[in-house]
């Protein structure tokens, strides 16, 4: 029999109570009353306890949405008080399937679902709207939620408040709707709340085109709202790799309690391709630090406010130290004939498509070229890049912008200390339209000859 006397009994921060008086419908013993008096500090009118009849049956704690409403006396033992644990996620084998012929927003949305992401926030926009249809369509079906917000602004936050309780979410999105997403992905990031956001960019600026174009590079890289911020930005070139970083990201957005970005290009979300689905699928977990809105979770907090600017700076080098942890281990790349290459292509996304076929062309013709292909635009993978730079006599960056990459290229080698002396030459196209393969062997021949007669 439980000795009722022993269990602890509700304790109220009146400064934290908002007076919403759920804490009274739920106490079945009348202890809790509706208050009379103003709270000086908040304005508002907390409860008030009577706790003589009171047997520490904890439905007022589970009842208040405040963090720090309602909570057992701090006295209490610790058994008696509910502490968040780490519940980890699970990995649940699949059964081995033939490949699916998908297009890339759908590969995405897929690889998400195997994720365990339950749950979708987004506001339509070509395009990147078949990877929101699909998920519209499957997640009803599989206990989720999808909710067509009201505006990328509305998204961004919606998001910012599931990642926060510890859920896996995620968005899909294009060029203009990212833009308006940026202020949300900075609180984001300031508080430390994982989401994923897959944005399929098209030509810009402004409202532009829905052509592809890798018009967000600068943005995902260098832009991610205001203050010091910075997030892993993966870079899928074929619809196999949309599935394949998109559960990817959840991984990485939950190592690092961080959002990840996906720089996909409006091609790639339509191109349809072979997608081989995983082995397993992931049941994920609950991390401690969720504001899950149990009485376990009740004590945690998220914001990214921090008043005094000593408490501002240290949370700022507590992200500095994290990016750099980021940039040590996650920096990825696919190369391509580059063991002996004299002229290197840099390309990511569809552009690294025809820089492939162009690397073929080229080599038929006597030119040794070889294709660096980033798949993390941020961190750049300037560790794969450095002992190439040892035979490397001219890199050619190819690519649907106005220098974006190549702009990240030349950063990258900038802080690596590495590079100089390597002449960089380009071959660009914008406004929704791609570099042909002709075009590159064409740029790649040319950049050759001028070397030649240099
Ligand atoms: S612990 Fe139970 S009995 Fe006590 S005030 Fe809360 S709801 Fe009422
Ligand atoms: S449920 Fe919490 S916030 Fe609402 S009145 Fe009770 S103590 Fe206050």
């Amino acid at each position: 029999m439980v000795d009722v006397s022993k269990r602890p009994r509700p304790e109220l921060e009146p400064e934290y109570c908002k007076g919403c008086n759920r804490c009274v419908e739920a106490c079945a013993h009348g202890c809790i009353v509706p208050g009379q008096e103003i709270n000086s500090l908040t304005g508002l009118v907390p409860v008030s306890l009577h706790l003589d009849d009171c047997n520490g049956c904890a439905l007022c704690i589970d009842a208040c949405p405040e963090p720090y409403g309602l909570r057992v006396e701090d006295d209490a033992p610790a058994r008696l008080r509910p502490q968040p644990i780490d519940v980890p996620s699970v990995r649940l084998p699949l059964p081995e399937g033939k490949p699916l012929i998908l297009k890339g927003a759908h590969a995405s949305a897929i690889g998400a679902l195997l994720a365990g992401c339950r749950h979708f926030f987004g506001y339509p926009i070509t395009p990147s709207t078949e990877g929101a249809e699909l998920m519209a369509r499957l997640l009803p079906q599989l206990d989720g939620h999808f909710v067509q917000a009201v505006s990328e602004v509305a998204t961004v936050n919606m998001m910012y408040g599931c990642g926060g309780a510890g859920l896996p979410c995620m968005t899909f999105t294009s060029s203009p709707g990212f833009s308006l997403m940026l202020e949300g992905v900075s609180y984001m990031i300031g508080a430390e709340v994982p989401g994923v956001i897959v944005n399929v960019m098209r030509g810009g600026p402004g409202l532009g085109n829905i052509g592809p174009e890798q018009s967000d590079i600068k943005l995902m890289c260098r832009g991610l709202g205001h203050g010091a911020t910075h997030a892993i930005v993966l870079a899928p070139a074929t619809p196999q790799e949309m599935l394949d970083f998109t559960q990817l990201a959840f991984a990485l957005a939950f190592e690092y309690r961080n959002p990840v970005m996906i720089a996909a290009d409006g091609y790639l979300g339509q191109m349809t391709g072979k997608v081989t689905l995983p082995p397993s699928m992931v049941r994920p977990g609950l991390p401690a630090w969720a504001v899950y809105g149990d009485a376990a979770h009740r004590g945690n907090l998220i914001n990214s406010i921090h008043l005094a600017e000593a408490d501002l700076e240290a949370h700022n080098r507590h992200l500095q130290a994290k990016y750099l942890r980021m940039i040590k281990a996650e920096q990825r790349a696919d190369l391509y004939r580059c063991d002996d290459a004299d002229v290197l292509l840099v390309a990511c996304n569809t552009p690294a498509r025809m820089a492939k076929g162009a690397v073929r062309a080229l080599r038929e013709g006597g030119i040794a070229a070889g294709l660096f292909r980033p798949q993390t635009l941020w961190p750049f993978p300037v560790k794969a890049l450095k002992p190439l730079l040892e035979q490397v006599r001219q890199i050619v960056v190819v690519e649907a912008s106005d220098g974006q990459l190549e702009d990240e290229l030349r950063l990258a080698l900038s802080h690596a200390g590495v590079g100089e002396g390597i002449e960089i030459r380009h071959v660009r196209r914008m406004g929704g339209v791609l570099p042909s393969q002709r075009e590159i062997v064409d740029g790649v021949r040319a950049a050759v000859k001028r070397r030649a007669t240099a």
